[in-house]
């Protein structure tokens, strides 16, 4: 069907048929903010369109042009609008609307069956902290919402941008009475995110983010979590996607999902529970929660290309609210019929011969990359390596 959205105008295809309480729920729209018209005459919520339908969605809640805007649902003064929901909310609101989102997230994951969760209230999860706005805005977030969650933090040796970082997370998690693990890569590997990168001749970002993910999971195994959580939110996802489909990394493509699934042992379950939420919504979450947070970016991020992605996705999203969206939950809907997943369903995943991690050749790709970096690095004094040694069995 083809639905006509407006201010700003615009056309999208839509397929159906779908009931309007439906097509509302698939484009994020709050059915309370907009009218429904089917061939011109208005429908309700639960009316059948039919895969024909001419829909226009019409928004009745004036904002800007008429003064200040007012929350969407007690009409009071809002202090965020978005433009993706075609809504605006008060404070209080706000932090509803946040919430109901992780909620969704959460107890809805795309593409699974109704009854899948990303984890339940039985679950010990460790959520990676990074000091920025979106992995302490879930932290909360999850605490407030009766979780088990503890946090982790991992130095990356990045200078003061680390150490200001380590020290928001510390704060963050003494204030609120919060158990948050460190690792420090120097003192644990053996190098540091820069040094590393230079030894092995590798991007920054690409030693960085190897070393986090498997930072993370070997934590987690060693301390009997069961979920591992990060922040990624609806901007970094819809990126990352939209450089996989760019690129056409097909193996990519068939692992990008907000829930990925332990497949072996000493793996752990990985959820994104703010893929549905935007960075502005995760930011105004942190200042309205008076959660303090690190607004400054990693210095060594230039070049960068995940983040030219996201400022050219940030244009077409100013002239289409809700395109991101569109792209991310449209490919997570459609993600069974269009990859290919029996490349990684052939791949037998054994024990790493130097930690016990889970690989699928002799060495796994962290230890690897170590070998390559302390091959040229002298060895930091203590850095005798876990890494060199396996798991210990897990201890809850
Ligand atoms: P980034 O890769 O910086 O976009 O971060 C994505 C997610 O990874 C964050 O939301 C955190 O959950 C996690 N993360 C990033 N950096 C760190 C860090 N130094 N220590 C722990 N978790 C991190
Ligand atoms: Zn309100
Ligand atoms: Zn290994």
């Amino acid at each position: 069907m083809r639905v006509r959205l407006r201010n700003p105008d615009r056309d999208v295809e839509v397929a159906g048929p779908l009931t309007v309480a439906d097509l509302l729920d698939h484009l994020d729209v709050l059915p309370h903010t907009v009218l429904v018209l089917h061939d011109g005459a208005l429908v309700t919520a639960a009316h059948e369109l039919p895969a024909d339908a001419e829909v226009e969605i019409r928004p009745v809640i004036s904002g800007g042009a008429e003064g200040a805007p007012r929350c969407v649902v007690c009409r009071a003064p809002a202090v965020l609008e978005e433009r993706r929901h075609r809504a605006a909310w008060c404070t209080a609101h706000l932090e509803d609307h946040i919430h109901n989102q992780i909620r969704r997230a959460i107890d809805h994951p795309p593409g699974l069956p109704h009854s899948e969760r990303m984890c339940s209230y039985a679950d010990r999860l460790l959520i990676a902290v990074s000091g920025g706005k979106d992995s302490l805005a879930l932290w909360a977030a999850l605490v407030d919402m009766g979780y088990r969650v503890d946090g982790l933090y991992v130095g990356l040796g990045i200078g003061g941008y680390s150490q200001r970082s380590q020290q928001v997370c510390e704060r963050f998690a003494a204030e609120r009475g919060l158990r948050l693990h460190v690792v420090d890569l120097a003192e644990t590997y053996g190098y540091t995110t820069p040094g590393g990168a230079s030894a092995a001749g590798r991007s920054t970002c690409g030693v960085c983010g190897l070393s986090k993910r498997y930072a993370f999971n070997r934590v987690a195994v060693e301390h009997g979590y069961d979920v591992v959580v990060t922040g990624h939110n609806l901007d970094d996802e819809a990126a990352t996607l939209l450089g996989n489909v760019l690129r056409w990394q097909d193996t990519f493509l068939a692992r990008q999902h907000p829930v990925l699934p332990a497949t072996g042992t000493n793996q752990v379950r990985k959820i994104k529970p703010l893929y549905r939420l935007s960075e502005r919504e995760t930011a105004a979450y942190c200042v309205i929660r008076g959660i303090d947070y690190v607004v400054e970016e990693c210095p060594l991020v230039d070049g960068n290309t995940g983040h030219e992605l996201k400022a050219a996705f940030d244009l077409l999203e100013h002239a289409s609210p809700g395109l991101k969206a569109q792209f991310l939950f449209g490919f997570y809907e459609r993600q069974q019929r269009l990859v290919d997943r029996s490349v990684e369903e052939q791949v037998e995943v054994g024990e790493c011969t130097g930690c016990g991690m889970p690989t699928t050749g002799r060495l796994c790709a962290f230890c690897r990359q170590r070998e390559l970096i302390l091959a040229v690095l002298p060895m930091t004094a203590g850095a005798t390596g876990p890494a060199a040694g396996p798991v210990p069995t897990a201890r809850r």
